[in-house]
């Protein structure tokens, strides 16, 4: 691209939708591409991410960066497949490694209050691993073809066309994954280059810890991806007065039927958990308008399969405009600031 058709422009496009652990045909697992010019920025891999951005009409070549919220499968179960597939698909073409950045490791496990006895678990001795440690697990999961098509295919070693490195939190926070998992904080930049700035927060998605959203700063506008959170006062910090507020949702109406049969203590657990974890339609058009939000754009739905007009009930909140996204929606960045004025 000659510096002539370099505008600038940025469009988000909501890749995927449906959030939580479901495998649904009509959405497909969360995930976001911002893109400017025509450089690609991808926050979060649920299921079928890689294949939602070929749809979209772009490839791994024009991927610069990968940005994942937090550890939760529904929010990086792709990786394997940008990996395995962008490999043949683009990310060969780039001239460096494309940045990958997630969250650390949380240290230790999270209390398991609700049990008698310590539960089994999976890889005692590295039980948390963080991103990055948790692609080097993948690498070795898919070395048997990884290894062979390096020597049959000639692929360039995946360490030429990725590199994954975890979140550092700065220290001044005081941040502990158990007992304060969204200390309040100015937002920090953890990534740049000549299209955009990233900054994150940490967010409250309790006992998964640490959780980020991410604010996207380009030349036409401004984008902020919540990533799983319930309300929380670093979120909206992170989104005041942006342009683009891509925010995940859950019903709570779906979560009271969803639990009624249970025991009233599991009941009301479940519902704690919930709605500290994550944000409902009513606190979500509150947060928008309190933040001063241009255009909300709701994502990560839960449950998936809601008719669209349970979710508008958030516009009731909110003075911007409010899309109900679905999968492949795209959403110009500069009439998102206009929506607002
Ligand atoms: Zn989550």
């Amino acid at each position: 691209m000659s510096d002539e058709e370099r505008s600038g422009r940025c469009t988000v496009i909501t890749l995927g939708t449906c959030g939580g652990p479901k495998l649904r045909v009509d959405r497909t697992g969360v995930s976001t591409a911002i893109v400017v010019d025509d450089a690609v920025y991808i926050v979060d891999l649920g299921y079928g991410a890689s294949r939602q951005l070929i749809a979209a009409g772009y490839d791994f070549s024009q991927v610069r960066g990968i940005f994942v919220t937090h550890l939760h499968s529904d929010h990086i179960s792709d990786l394997a497949n940008v990996l395995l597939y962008g490999w043949y698909q683009g990310l060969s073409e780039s001239a460096k490694p494309v940045t990958m950045l997630g969250p650390g490791s949380r240290g230790a496990l999270a209390p398991a209050h609700a049990f008698a006895q310590e539960p089994a678990i999976v890889n005692p001795e590295d039980p948390t691993p963080g991103f990055a440690e948790s692609y080097r697990y993948l690498l070795q999961a898919h070395s048997t073809d990884i290894n062979d098509r390096i020597r049959d295919n000639l692929r360039p070693h995946p360490d030429e066309v990725l590199t994954a490195r975890n979140i550092e939190i700065p220290f001044q926070v005081g941040f502990d994954p158990d007992t304060n998992n969204a200390p309040e904080m100015e937002p920090f930049e953890i990534y740049a280059d000549e299209h955009v700035r990233v900054f994150a927060t940490l967010v409250e998605h309790s006992p998964m810890s640490p959780a980020f959203a991410f604010r996207f700063e380009t030349a036409s506008g401004s984008v902020v991806v919540s990533g799983d959170t319930g309300p929380c006062a670093n979120l909206e910090r992170l989104a005041a007065g942006v342009d683009v507020l891509v925010h995940e949702v859950i019903d709570e109406q779906w979560a009271e039927r969803n639990y009624a049969d249970k025991p009233e203590a599991e009941r009301q657990a479940m519902m704690l958990h919930h709605l500290s974890a994550h944000t409902s339609i009513e606190e979500v058009g509150k947060i928008a308008q309190r933040a001063s939000v241009g255009t909300l754009v709701l994502n990560h739905f839960v449950p998936g399969h809601l008719v669209p007009g349970r979710w508008h009930e958030a516009g009731l909140h909110f003075d911007g405009t409010l899309i109900v996204a679905q999968d492949l929606d795209r959403i110009d960045v500069d009439a998102g600031r206009s929506a607002r004025v």
